[in-house]
């Protein structure tokens, strides 16, 4: 037991081997921003797009869809499944954890479930907060989550970060003691910085080889934990300021940097024999160890 209340699970403890659990956060930024629905849909074309290079490396992953998307584009919701992928939940409304009550919560995340159910998708076991905005101070979803029925989590940014982040959290996965699965985001260093790499802006931005050699060094050790948004291969959407970083000019230029170069960097970082697999059948897999 650690001192965050939970059990680390080791590489050697889950090794089935290096793999990459990519995922999509299937998002719509319009919503987060006021009169957004003025922009073009784009979220079920950009989607299609990640499907599109999963199969054609033979490759299945997790999509974390949030409700309001899921509520606009059921046959999307349905494509994704049907393709092989594994659906499941990033919230109903994408309000980060800590502006809301473990009741509130817990109303989000059933609506949320509601909504893909909806859609088809009877069974769903993981979950991604909002942001990673799953500390220290809302670990009680954890225990939330473990009761509505989900396996896994993969909500924690183990690092300090601007936005949200739970440093003394560790960045091997744990399972906490409801018996929930908490898989953090995959770190490396760069210098002073610690930050995701195989993720969203910081996979565009970082210099290509400097990626490329922590995406090699992390893979031989340990699985590789990432995201993506519709929008990170999105260059054609028209530029609005994004008020959750403060409508800060350098952050906002961050978030479109590289969009075009995005699947390209991915065939240069990971490497065709890198296995991708579901989040779903990588916490199986943990459990068949019995860990
Ligand atoms: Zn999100």
């Amino acid at each position: 037991m650690s001192s965050n209340g939970g059990d680390r699970i080791t590489p050697a403890a889950s090794s089935a081997g290096p793999r990459y659990l990519f995922s999509v956060d299937v998002e719509d930024v319009r919503h987060m921003v006021s009169g957004g629905d003025r922009y073009r849909a784009r979220v079920p074309e950009l989607t299609r797009r990640y499907c599109d290079w999963l199969e054609s490396r033979g490759s299945r992953a997790t999509f974390f869809v949030v409700g309001d998307v899921a509520r606009a584009h059921p046959e999307l919701v349905r494509e994704v499944l049907h393709r092989g992928h594994e659906i499941a939940c990033h919230s109903n409304r994408h309000i980060p954890l800590d502006r809301q009550t473990p009741d509130e919560f817990r109303r989000d995340v059933e609506s949320a479930l509601a909504a893909l159910a909806a859609c088809g998708v009877d069974r769903v076991v993981g979950y991604r907060a909002p942001t990673c905005s799953l500390t220290s101070e809302t670990r009680w979803a954890h225990d939330v989550l473990a009761e509505l029925g989900f396996t896994y989590s993969s909500s924690v940014l183990p690092a300090r970060n601007p936005l949200y982040g739970w440093a003394g959290f560790g960045g091997h996965t744990r399972r906490m003691p409801s018996g929930l699965v908490e898989i953090p985001i995959s770190l490396a260093s760069f210098g002073p910085l610690r930050c995701p790499f195989a993720a969203g802006v910081y996979f565009r931005v970082l210099p290509l080889p400097l990626v490329a050699r922590a995406f090699r060094r992390a893979i031989n050790r340990d699985t590789v934990v990432g995201y993506f948004h519709p929008y990170d291969l999105d260059a054609e959407q028209e530029r609005f300021m994004h008020p959750g970083l403060g409508d800060r000019h350098f952050l906002n230029w961050l978030m479109y940097r590289n969009r075009d170069r995005l699947l390209a960097r991915l065939d240069r970082v990971v490497a065709a024999t890198v296995p991708i697999t579901t989040y779903e059948s990588h916490v199986a897999q943990l459990a068949d160890a019995g860990v």
